[in-house]
């Protein structure tokens, strides 16, 4: 599907701490396989999904960081034009979630006021090394007005869920 055939284009991007999963998150959206050894710096600038919605056919550009959030050099450019983004914490890491706010608090900032955004938190395989109550990710999107999501890369658990719920609320909010 070339960008003439779909009836929406649209830029989403993947924010967050280092580690907490994003790339493999986005191997997984864009139809790829679980990276066990996978490398900070190593990943893609960004990747597609087709999808139908409906009678539509939409097309999301997904960015990755490849690695720049851990100099804190992700950029207003990265925002631009997005529509939606999945701001993930590791439920592992209570630090990554206290991250959170500091990047919803950046992505208003430089990013479009009527981005859909979906708080993710990943890595639910990892239930006897959870730090962060399901509660407290529910009551932080709640506060925030954003979708929650718990999601295991690993294991593929709900992370078509969260880039659908994306995908229809942009939908939603275009059509
Ligand atoms: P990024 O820095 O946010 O892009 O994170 P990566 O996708 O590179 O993943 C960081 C590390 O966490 C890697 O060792 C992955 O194998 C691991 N990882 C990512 N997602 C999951 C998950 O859902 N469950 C588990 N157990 N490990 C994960
Ligand atoms: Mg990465």
């Amino acid at each position: 599907m070339s960008g003439e055939d779909c009836d929406y284009l649209f830029k989403a991007v993947l924010v967050g701490d280092a580690a907490v999963g994003k790339s493999n998150l986005l191997w997984r959206i864009a139809g790829g396989e679980f990276r066990l050894d996978s490398k900070p710096t190593i990943g893609v600038e960004f990747a597609y999904r087709d999808v139908k919605v409906g009678g539509s056919l939409v097309k999301a550009q997904l960015w990755d960081t490849a690695g720049q959030e851990r100099f804190r050099a992700i950029t207003s450019s990265y925002y631009r034009g997005a529509l939606g983004a999945l701001l993930v914490y590791d439920i592992t890491r209570q630090a990554t979630f206290d991250s959170a706010t500091k990047w919803l608090r950046e992505m208003r900032q430089f990013g479009s006021g009527e981005m859909v955004i979906i708080l993710v938190g990943n890595k639910s395989d990892l239930q006897h090394a959870r730090e962060v109550p399901a509660e407290d990710g529910r009551r932080l999107a709640e506060q925030e007005g954003l979708c929650f999501m718990e999601t295991s890369a690993l294991t593929n658990s709900n992370v078509e869920d969260a880039f659908m719920a994306m995908v229809t609320r942009i939908l939603e909010a275009t059509v």
